[in-house]
């Protein structure tokens, strides 16, 4: 007998070879039902597989992530199936499963697909999924494996398998489709219910521009009619509040092929938002005692060298840039801190000085292939809301407290009312795998976990998640429309410090390391943006918006009054501006409204006579008439209340 611990620490003994299915039956019958997959001392594998010895078991249904991907890859098999089914002769590259859903990349010889295939492919999908059928795992030697797709003539698994060790290969075969795959899978396609194809795209074969175009079909699947057809609607949601649609639409920010594709260019309107996020945090830091530098955009490439960063982006970044007669070579900064290192080695360091906190909206340049640029969110050109720490030891739990009070204002200014906070520590089984003292590493992660307890943030530890050089705590907002997004990190680095052979004198007399933080609560500018745009439709919180106040004259007799009404506010600094079109009162509500502008005051010849605005907020319609000063009172007690901590 062995015995099986589950996660509620339960331990329960079954005979040598049980598998996590049995296990489930023995539980209920309802559970056994919706395993889709386990996880044995934390390997996920599929549920039919035998257990030979103690272990700590972990069923996987919808609910877990990795329940999900086994869902989702299992249904790119049973895509495969259904495509060989239509085109006899397709040749199969990899079939992942993704963030939502799945996809696989084919090679349909001289045929093609289009959207309008989708739905013999979906039909045919949805047949072999009701048959329940079994994804049967087989273990055989990489020669075994060679012939049987050496026959099939399908290349690209042969380049795949050549890559394998013989000893761990293996096949699934589903129905008449066999594949090449690690797996885990879902015991059978039957719980597979709603299928949709969601997109056809080509894609170069492992990445590479060298080599053959491929075709790529995204789909998702559900266990649930009603799951896919809400996850239809979030899309649907999701394409109104793209970050590349609104900020076209609200002239924020734009892209030139002559530029650079995956350089941003941001115009007015988006660069007094950017200026406006950014005045807020220098404010913010300010209090809390940071001391703002300037550096330039690139370094020497020994400075990279020094840090880390040549041997990690060097080579796959973009190249050094040579200076005509001295023989330098300069690399565009793919990070500030080197920078920010040599800064602090410029002056001598007492333990007294410590803390010291550098801030700097930096901008770096990081190479991305051009197939994966997207929007703000992934470009070769972005600005950090960046700051180093240098502190001692028994600093670190305070400067943490202090970064993550400023990410939470933060997170309250703009109304992201729910996030979540990730803790990654190190493998305590692998402390050779990194740099620091042990010591210095407990000291850290301690008090990591314990400013999250005692801020009762709500967060999640993931062990052997951390970097080399330290623990970090990342943060997670959800959006409105549910979706995750990562934003900003603290991170502690013990790294640097020993490269640039930074130094501080303890209270000792003695030279000491300093602990280096890096953090930035925005993440970068340009993703932070995106993902607001995305977060609020456009729709800015007031004291950010572009532009505060429409001013509205019902005629052109009263433009005279909605200038008068336009200064008088912006010597209050409210951003307004008047629509003095020949058009319709109605017609200027509205494309205000379009335009997302916070507030339209309308003027004619009762306010003119009373010295009044009839107010109307957006999307809530009219709010009354009153006094300009009694307008402006409201608008900064909103906006007061937003930007408090
Ligand atoms: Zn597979
Ligand atoms: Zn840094």
């Amino acid at each position: 007998m062995i015995n099986i611990k589950l996660p509620d620490n339960s331990i329960k003994q079954f005979p040598e070879g049980v598998t996590a299915m049995e296990v489930a039956l023995s539980i209920s019958e309802g559970l056994a039902r919706n395993v889709l997959a386990a996880e044995i001392n934390g390997e996920v594998c599929d549920a039919s597989l035998p257990i030979n010895s103690d272990s700590d078991l972990k069923l996987l249904t919808w609910n877990d992530k990795n329940g999900k991907a086994a869902f989702w890859h299992s249904s790119a098999h049973l895509m495969a199936e259904a495509i060989e089914f239509h085109y006899p002769g397709t040749k199969f590259g990899i079939g992942p499963n993704i963030e939502a859903g799945f996809y696989y990349d084919i090679d349909l010889g001289d045929k093609t697909i289009s959207s309008e295939d989708f739905k013999k492919i979906e039909n045919k999908m949805l047949e072999i999924a009701r048959t329940k059928q079994k994804l049967i795992r087989k273990a055989i030697s990489k020669k075994e494996a060679i012939e049987y797709f050496t026959k099939k003539g399908d290349e690209y698994k042969l380049e795949l398998l050549e890559e394998l060790e013989d000893g761990d290969i293996t096949l699934y075969e589903s129905g008449n489709f066999t594949d090449l795959c690690r797996g885990p899978h879902i015991p059978n396609t039957g719980s597979i219910k709603a299928i949709k194809l969601l997109n056809v795209a080509g894609a170069y074969w492992r990445g590479d521009e060298k080599r053959k175009m491929l075709t790529r079909i995204y789909g998702i699947t559900f266990p649930k009619q009603k799951e896919l057809q809400e996850y239809l609607e979030l899309l649907e949601e999701a394409k109104k509040r793209d970050h590349r649609k609104i900020g076209k639409e609200l002239e924020l920010f734009a892209f030139s092929q002559k530029v650079g594709q995956g350089m941003p260019l941001w115009l007015p309107k988006g660069a007094q938002l950017r200026e406006r996020l950014e005045n807020f945090l220098k404010g913010v830091q300010k209090k809390a005692g940071y001391l703002p530098v300037i550096t330039p955009h690139i370094g020497t490439k020994e400075l990279f060298i020094t840090s880390g960063h040549y041997q990690k982006y060097g080579e796959d970044s973009f190249r050094p840039i040579k200076t005509p007669n001295e023989g330098e070579e300069f690399m565009l900064k793919p990070m500030n801190c080197p920078h920010h290192c040599e800064i602090y080695k410029i002056k001598n360091h007492s333990y007294k000085d410590l803390p010291v906190r550098y801030s700097e909206f930096g901008t770096v340049y990081r190479y991305e292939q051009s197939g994966e640029l997207h929007g703000l969110t992934r470009v070769r050109s972005f600005t950090q809301d960046d700051a180093h720490i240098f502190c001692t030891p028994d600093q670190v739990k305070d400067e943490f407290k202090g970064v993550m009070r400023i990410v939470m204002h933060i997170f309250k200014a703009l109304d992201f009312k729910e996030f979540t906070t990730q803790i990654s520590l190190r493998d305590k089984n692998n402390k050779e795998k990194y740099i620091g003292t042990d010591d210095n590493w407990e000291k850290a992660e301690n008090a990591i976990i314990d400013v999250a307890k005692e801020s009762k943030l709500n967060y999640t530890i993931e062990k052997d998640e951390a970097a080399f050089y330290g623990p970090k705590m990342d943060f997670m907002v959800k959006d409105a429309l549910g979706r995750q997004w990562q934003l900003g990190t603290i991170q502690v680095d013990y790294n640097l410090p020993e490269r640039f052979e930074l130094e501080y004198v303890g209270k000792d007399n003695k030279k000491h390391r300093p602990v280096m933080i890096h953090r930035a609560p925005f993440g970068s500018m340009e993703r932070f943006v995106a993902v607001l745009i995305e977060h609020c439709e456009g729709k800015f919180p007031l004291w950010l918006a572009p532009e505060q106040v429409k001013i509205l004259p019902i005629s052109e007799k009263y433009n005279k009054y909605a200038e008068k009404v336009c200064s008088y506010l912006n010597n209050y600094d409210i951003r307004g501006l008047i629509d003095d079109r020949n058009e319709k009162t109605s017609r200027k509500i509205r494309d205000a409204e379009i335009q997302k502008i916070p507030f339209m005051l309308i003027v004619g010849e009762k306010e003119e006579s009373e010295n009044t605005i009839s107010v109307r907020k957006q999307s809530k319609g009219n709010i009354g008439t009153m006094e300009i000063d009694a307008f402006i009172e409201m608008i900064n007690s909103e906006i007061n209340n937003m930007i408090a901590e």
